[in-house]
């Protein structure tokens, strides 16, 4: 059977696609639909139709999934940010768990497979350490921050997510009240006009200091001296920069920060390791469940002091700086030159000797090394962005044959291609640990264990 666009149709909502969307089958043909989660029936109407698959939008849930809870934010649904906060967090875990599961089944080609309980959060809530609020005018003329509605450019004002800090409101309510009284114009991104385009806002958990940067489209803002007045006097306020961005671009930051006041960082720790986080630096969003993560990945390690380490795709080097208290020598290799500027920095702040960083791609950087250098490894682990390892990163890591394996990945998919390869090769896949670091979006990690057979 065909649907054509508009029809209406009643089904049962019987799967959950990668995005979070749910699926439902009526007489063959499926649907997927936004906003429903399995178990909900619901009555949609046909947006876009294939020939085996269509596109529905939800018009009423007819009899509510047992699963199905009051999202926490009122703008969870236009938001977009986080996809299935309707679902109870204990589905939720659940839905990552079987997420991992069938990837490494359909594309690994694994049966019986290693599979620990998901590591969720108490609290699912709150977590986020960075938001990035863009600004904009509302209708009634006065500045607004908030998110894009779906996939337009106009803001929906909300100043308290519920997944960043509560401090942010108190923030963005200094700088919007500010550029009200002083007429600063937010950015308009149709002309490429005004002048405020975002809000950054980090905080370090276990400091408890703050970072604002204000992202402009001019080279200075004026009266910047009354709003550093202002800002100051909240609670651990440590940083407050501009970044410079006249491009007319979607991409939120500039490469230029001028400091206004404070530090040109702000600092955090984990377990005793200790990182300076600027504007620019990449640092995990969570940083609750980063530890439990960094943790997972010394426990795969299983360092006794003596082992050489490769930390791949390391970022600033938190993770290479996390093991190296319990290895011989660690080794990092980023491709973004000023990540490892920080990694260098936060060495050296932590007083680490034996860590050494590289700048480079990982595939070019490991074999060249193996092979001209005859570096060896004991462990080596990686953690690459979504697209996985390239090909030459994992023949390489083959002939160096070492001891362990630890692969920290954000894409279960690419995750199970690349141990699939692994595990043809000599290694033996012995722990799988999802981690939720992302509660309330359909994001996944997974950190396993590979051991040579
Ligand atoms: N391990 C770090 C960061 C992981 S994010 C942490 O836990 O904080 C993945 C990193 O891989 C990013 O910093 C990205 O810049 C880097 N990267 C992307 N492609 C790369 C490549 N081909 N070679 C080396 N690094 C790469």
């Amino acid at each position: 059977m065909e649907f054509k666009k508009n029809t209406v149709v009643t089904l049962d909502i019987t799967d959950m696609g990668q995005n979070g969307e749910g699926i439902g089958k009526v007489e063959g043909y499926t649907l997927f639909v936004k906003d429903a989660v399995i178990g909900d029936r619901v009555q949609v109407k046909v947006m876009k139709a294939k020939k085996s698959y269509g596109y529905a939008r939800l018009l009423e849930i007819l009899s509510p999934s047992p699963d199905r809870v009051e999202p926490r934010c009122a703008c969870a649904r236009q938001c977009g940010g986080c996809q299935i906060q309707a679902l109870s967090y204990e589905s939720q875990l659940k839905f990552k768990e079987e997420k991992v599961r069938g990837c490494l089944e359909r594309i690994g080609g694994f049966t019986r497979i290693p599979l620990q309980p998901i590591i969720g959060m108490e609290s699912p809530y709150r977590y986020r350490n960075k938001a990035q609020f863009p600004i904009g005018t509302g209708k009634d003329g006065r500045p607004v921050a908030g998110f894009y509605a779906g996939r337009t450019h106009s803001i929906i004002p909300q100043e308290d997510c519920v997944l960043g800090v509560r401090e942010n409101q108190a923030i963005l309510e200094v700088i919007l009240g500010f550029m009200e009284e002083y007429g600063i114009p937010a950015y308009r991104e149709e002309e490429g006009s005004g002048l405020v385009r975002h809000v950054l806002i980090r905080s370090g958990f276990a400091t408890r200091e703050l970072m604002v940067c204000l992202v402009i489209n001019g080279e200075t803002l004026p009266k910047a001296q009354v709003l550093v007045d202002r800002l100051k006097d909240i609670a651990g306020m440590a940083s407050i920069s501009l970044n410079i961005n006249t491009a007319r671009t979607n991409v939120i930051l500039g490469d230029r920060v001028e400091v206004l006041w404070g530090k040109p960082y702000i600092e955090d720790v984990l377990d005793g390791v200790r990182y300076q986080i600027s504007p620019l630096s990449f640092y995990q969003v969570n940083p609750i469940q980063t530890r439990e993560l960094y943790r997972k990945a010394l426990q795969y390690a299983g360092l006794h002091g003596t082992e050489t380490v490769w930390d791949l795709y390391c970022g600033i080097g938190t993770i290479s700086l996390f093991l190296a208290g319990q290895a011989g020598k660690v080794y990092g290799v980023e491709i973004v030159p000023p990540a490892i500027e920080d990694a260098r920095k936060n060495a050296r702040l932590n007083g680490i000797e034996n860590a050494e960083f590289f700048v480079g791609r990982a595939e070019e950087v490991l074999p060249r090394k193996y092979r001209e250098e005859q570096i060896s490894a004991d462990v080596i682990v990686v953690d690459p962005p979504r697209k996985g390892c390239d090909s030459a990163v994992l023949e390489t890591m083959l002939q160096m044959r070492p001891k362990r394996i630890v692969y920290i990945s954000c894409d279960p998919a690419t995750l199970a291609r690349d141990l699939k390869i692994l595990c043809q090769g000599r290694y033996k896949l012995q722990k799988v640990q999802p981690v939720d670091m992302f509660p309330h979006t359909v994001h996944c990690e997974t950190i396993c264990k590979l051991v040579r057979k």
